[in-house]
């Protein structure tokens, strides 16, 4: 864990010169082009790095096209954590690296779907028995964890042990089977609703909603649910704007956090996202811990599916396995 940690956050990137490590030719903040950098392991001169993901450095290339890069190879360089991207030989040996001077705080994100025993769909990994989730929220209490809120995030090292607890699609059993165990616990919990399914059958009304605001934050999951890499930019824009108008015109509470629907996004989406003034955006996959000062936009969540059994619900929560 000590050596996934020392590789979190703020990011910059560095072109060096590998023949003479001491002289740095370039250096820019970290969405700023890479220049001067013949195309290699599909790195481009319009390279960015979008930020670390399930312990590898992630960047974009040509449109959406980029790759990722373990983070295991680092050194040491002036006082900080150089983890070595690639290196290129032409036209002049040089090494891209990242910078990572400062240590993140873990914060495991569950999320959850369904919380019924009723399977009413054909998916039914996403249907957490409602017992079992019962139990998971009991061993947070227990294992001392702090279950804080999602505007809390970025001030997770302020909290003990923190975690956030999250909901995809807004069914209605997390009104009926799942609210009913936070209000025990009193944990505040986070919702994404798409906002064209409020109150169709198995889904939230309104009522329910208003209803839970006192611990349910509610948040974008767009407006249709359909994969937003695969949509032009105009379309995605809407999915994530006016399911924002919505929801926040029904709960009065500000929406400043998306789940892309099926983790699909793409570096438009990301801009987007940034544009209408959503601070926070949350993957499905890869699967993993959160630390804070990573990348808001691409943020790892631990997905929480039927039949986990308490170890491994615990393995996950620690970040032993993804
Ligand atoms: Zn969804």
């Amino acid at each position: 864990m000590g050596r996934k940690r020392l590789m979190r956050s703020s990011i910059i990137i560095l072109v060096a010169l590998f023949i003479g490590i001491n002289t740095v030719c370039a250096a820019s903040a970290m969405e700023s082009p890479i220049s001067s950098i013949t195309p290699v392991n599909n790195l481009n001169k319009s390279s960015s790095v979008l930020g670390l993901l399930n312990h590898s450095v992630v960047y974009n290339g040509n449109g959406s096209t980029g790759g990722s890069v373990p983070i295991d190879n680092s050194i040491d360089y002036n006082g900080a954590t150089v983890i070595v991207l690639g290196t290129l030989a032409q036209p002049k040996p040089v090494a891209l690296a990242l910078v990572a001077p400062k240590l993140g705080v873990a914060v495991p994100v569950l999320y959850y779907h369904l919380v019924d025993d009723n399977l009413w769909s054909p998916f039914h990994s996403m249907f957490m028995s409602p017992s079992d989730f019962a139990n998971q929220m009991k061993y947070l209490k227990t294992a001392g964890y702090t279950v804080i809120p999602l505007a809390q995030i970025e001030n997770a090292g302020q909290y003990t042990k923190p975690v956030i607890i999250t909901f995809d699609d807004g069914y209605e059993d997390n009104y009926t089977n799942a609210y009913p165990v936070l209000k025990e616990y009193n944990f505040p919990a986070t919702v994404f609703l798409i906002s064209s399914f409020i109150g169709r059958t198995h889904y939230l009304t309104g009522q329910e909603i208003l209803q839970m605001r006192d611990l349910v934050s509610f948040q974008d999951h767009t407006v249709t649910h359909r994969s937003l890499a695969t949509l032009s930019p105009a379309v995605q824009e809407n999915e994530l704007s006016a399911s924002k108008q919505v929801i926040e015109a029904l709960t009065g509470q500000k929406v400043f956090a998306a789940a892309y629907p099926d983790g699909s996004y793409d570096q438009t989406t990301i801009e987007i996202a940034k544009q209408l003034g959503y601070k926070y955006a949350f993957l499905m996959v890869p699967g993993g811990i959160y630390y804070t000062g990573e990348n808001p936009y691409i943020i790892k969540r631990i997905n929480v599916v039927r039949g986990m059994d308490m170890n491994d619900f615990i393995d996950k929560l620690d970040g032993l396995s993804t």
